[in-house]
């Protein structure tokens, strides 16, 4: 792993005293859209002109790096501690991620739960943020060490809040009501509930199919009682502009995912 010194930078001291609101992203299962959330969100924020960050701590399976297309950078320490690594267009967003001290981005991370808590305790304590509006934490699916880790970690901060996803099946949304449950337990607010993947809205005649039925996610919000904050759609421009690393709030704004995640982030 590269920056293998980073133990020595451990100390009390927290480098969030900048960040105004922390916001973890959170899903039962995997693959539901959660980086893609992250990263999406962090790009209409600052586009909307906030100071995001991004925080990486799905040790197993970083994807963020990729999606921003900044998988080969590297971090490095100033007398702060550890600089994360600057992305977009006007590098106006910070990220932190274990892609970026993994020797080769193929490596696998394979961590007992110590280990792993030990490093998100660092993400949080060790990396120089800065003044950020938002820091978005990007976690594992499931309710697993690392998010208790992250959940510990994060606590002091007063602004912190938890954003579900989940897609409309059932069972995605059966995954999400042990994430609230989650949430309830560990003392997190619950900002809301977004539910991705929600229809597909034809390029040709507009007309809207729910391939994985529709509604999951809002009735889920309802009947816990916790605000909904909107369907996204399956977009092709999404995807691809992920699988190339490209801007898609800037370059995409008349795609059909584009009002839902600005919307969504409007309400943070
Ligand atoms: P997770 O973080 O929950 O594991 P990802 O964000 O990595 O899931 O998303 C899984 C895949 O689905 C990615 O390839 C991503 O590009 C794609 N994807 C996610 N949401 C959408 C969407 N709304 N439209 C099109 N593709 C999507």
């Amino acid at each position: 792993m590269r920056g293998g010194n980073m133990e020595e930078t451990a100390g009390e001291r927290t480098n969030l005293a900048g960040v105004q609101h922390i916001l973890l992203v959170l899903s039962g299962k995997g693959g539901v859209g959660k980086s893609t959330l992250s990263t999406e969100l962090a790009l209409a924020l600052r586009n909307a002109g906030k100071r995001v960050g991004i925080l990486d701590v799905d040790l197993c399976g970083p994807s963020i790096p990729r999606m921003l297309r900044v998988q080969d950078s590297a971090v490095h320490q100033c007398d702060s501690g550890w600089v994360p690594v600057f992305v977009g267009q006007d590098k106006a967003i910070a990220l932190m991620s274990i892609g970026f001290l993994l020797e080769r981005p193929d490596d696998a991370v394979v961590w007992r739960g110590p280990k792993k808590n030990a490093l998100i305790k660092q993400f949080v304590t060790d990396v120089a943020w800065g003044d950020l509006d938002f820091l978005i934490v990007d976690t594992p699916p499931g309710t697993s060490d690392e998010h208790i880790s992250t959940v510990e970690a994060l606590r002091p901060h007063q602004l912190l809040g938890a954003i579900l996803v989940t897609t409309p099946q059932a069972v995605s949304v059966g995954d999400v009501r042990r994430e609230l449950t989650f949430c309830r337990k560990a003392g997190l607010q619950i900002l809301g509930i977004v539910e991705n993947m929600s229809g597909f809205v034809c390029p040709h005649c507009s007309e809207c199919t729910n391939i994985f039925s529709k509604g999951g996610g809002e009735e889920l919000a309802k009947h816990a009682g916790v605000p909904f904050l909107g369907c996204v759609p399956l977009d092709p421009q999404l995807s691809q502009s992920l699988e190339e690393g490209r801007d898609f709030i800037q370059e995409f704004p008349k795609s059909s995912a584009f009002p839902a995640l600005t919307h969504i982030a409007q309400q943070i």
